[in-house]
């Protein structure tokens, strides 16, 4: 019988971050169902290409994560300055939208900078909280931006009514600029340093995975292809597919919450209807390896309802070990709201939309595909997880069980905090 005194679930970012701070000092194992470390911030290795699940890029914000996070990847590491556009009305304008609006048509800039001067000039205060999406955006924005780029953007990214969002995610993620910054940008002022992603950090080699292979390397308690099946709170016993029960004293969840809630035993029925109402999208990303493209973009955001994918970026632009010599590599994003896609016809129109904005000029230049699944992959903020989550924690609290990282604790949250949570978690774990 496996006996330990802290069980992890779950080998991505926030689960090896709080090995990292375990090691040496409390036994430990980390069950990872995958037969690889690194959760969402994995790479996988098709036909010479590297791919990501997506663009993961590393925003740092704070000092001992980000300490953490660099000494990990050593010298396997870059700094870069985003390359950021949005795609709209056929034409590039840099990102942020609300803020570069130069590059629009005359008549979408008029109606942008019209629309926001309106708004800003109505002050319209918050309504009822939590405010939703489509009101906040023509709050904040008004109409013009509202139209012409957050609420297309958005509806494709989250999949769910905007009536309906909840905004409290809104604040680190929407970059908010003064007005004087919005005239400027319509007249071609290019407006920088708006927004958490300005610059950020990528392995050199290896794509993300790196950071997370470098972690797991000095984790002596990770234990991969270990799928929690069900658990018992009350009796500290996790059942394993294939394997058997795992004793433990502690529990840290970093699975998604819904999940963990539904396989928790002892989980009262009050908790377990609160976790059944929460939602997510499903994001599935197609990645291309190409053959003669120069383009210098990171990134791309497109609003139009003729592309069907939110959002494509150059991978290989962060990083040229991520393609052959000669080759570029795309990731493509699409989102659903759960329902299956039908990658055939989803591939063609993910083709035809990268010709028409010019970042392929032939279907024949691709070399390499491969499509990964999200499943989990946007936690849905609405008025059912407002309610849900503090009878869902104040539960966990009473067990002294942490459920952290960007699906534990059901947020939309980037890598460093799930790193951040891991520490904190532990940290609190050996106080106690
Ligand atoms: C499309 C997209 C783009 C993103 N881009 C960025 C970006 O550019 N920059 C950034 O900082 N962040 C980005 N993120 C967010 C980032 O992926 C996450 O914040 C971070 O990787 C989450 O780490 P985690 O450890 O909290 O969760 P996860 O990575 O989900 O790790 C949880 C782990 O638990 C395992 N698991 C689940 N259930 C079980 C079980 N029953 N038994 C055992 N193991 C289990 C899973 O296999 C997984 O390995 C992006 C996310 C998405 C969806």
């Amino acid at each position: 019988m496996l006996k330990t005194d802290v069980l992890i679930i779950g080998g991505g970012l926030a689960g090896l971050a709080a090995a990292k701070a375990l090691e040496g000092k409390k036994d430990y194992i980390v069950a990872e169902r995958e037969n690889r470390p690194g959760g969402l911030a994995a790479t996988v290795r098709k036909g010479g290409f590297s791919f990501d699940y997506s663009g993961h890029l590393l925003h740092l914000r704070w000092p001992k994560t980000s300490r953490l996070i660099l000494d990990a990847l050593g010298s396997n590491c870059v700094r870069l300055r985003r390359d950021a556009r949005v795609y709209a009305h056929k034409s590039w304008t840099p990102f942020p939208f609300q803020a570069n609006l130069a590059g629009m048509p005359d008549k979408v800039k008029s109606e942008c900078v019209s629309g926001f001067l309106k708004a800003y000039g109505a002050a319209g205060a918050p309504g009822a909280e939590p405010e939703v999406f489509s009101r906040w955006t023509r709050r904040v924005f008004g109409e013009g931006i509202s139209r012409h780029f957050m609420l297309p953007y958005n509806a494709k990214l989250w999949q769910y009514p905007l009536e309906r969002l909840t905004t409290e995610w809104c604040a680190p993620f929407v970059p908010m600029p003064r007005p004087e910054e919005v005239i400027e940008g319509a007249y071609g002022k290019k407006t920088e340093g708006l927004g958490y992603n300005t610059v950020f950090h990528y392995p050199k080699r290896g794509g993300i995975g790196a950071l997370a292979n470098a972690l797991a390397r000095r984790s002596g308690g990770l234990r991969l292809g270990l799928e929690v099946e069900s658990l018992n709170l009350k009796a500290g016993v996790a059942n394993v597919r294939h394997f058997g029960p795992i004793h433990f004293k502690r529990l840290i969840n970093t699975s998604p919450l819904n999940d963990f809630i539904a396989m928790t035993e002892d989980a009262p029925a009050a908790v377990k209807r609160a976790a059944a109402r929460l939602r997510h999208n499903t994001v599935y990303v197609l990645n291309l390896g190409a053959r003669g493209v120069t383009e210098t973009l990171h990134w791309g955001y497109f609003p139009g309802p003729e592309f069907p994918f939110y959002r494509a970026g150059l991978a290989s632009n962060f990083s040229k070990q991520l393609a052959p010599g000669g080759c570029a590599s795309f990731y493509i994003e699409l989102a659903t709201s759960g329902a299956a896609l039908d990658l055939a016809s989803a591939e063609t129109a993910v083709l035809k939309g990268l010709k028409a904005c010019g970042l392929l000029r032939s279907a024949s230049q691709v070399v390499e595909k491969l499509w990964l699944k999200i499943p989990c992959a946007y936690v849905v903020y609405n008025r059912e997880r407002a309610e849900a989550l503090p009878v869902i924690n104040a539960w966990l609290k009473s067990k002294k069980t942490p459920s952290i990282g960007r699906y534990g604790a059901w947020k939309y949250s980037f890598m460093e905090e799930s790193v951040k949570e891991g520490l904190e978690a532990a940290a609190l774990l050996l106080k106690k």
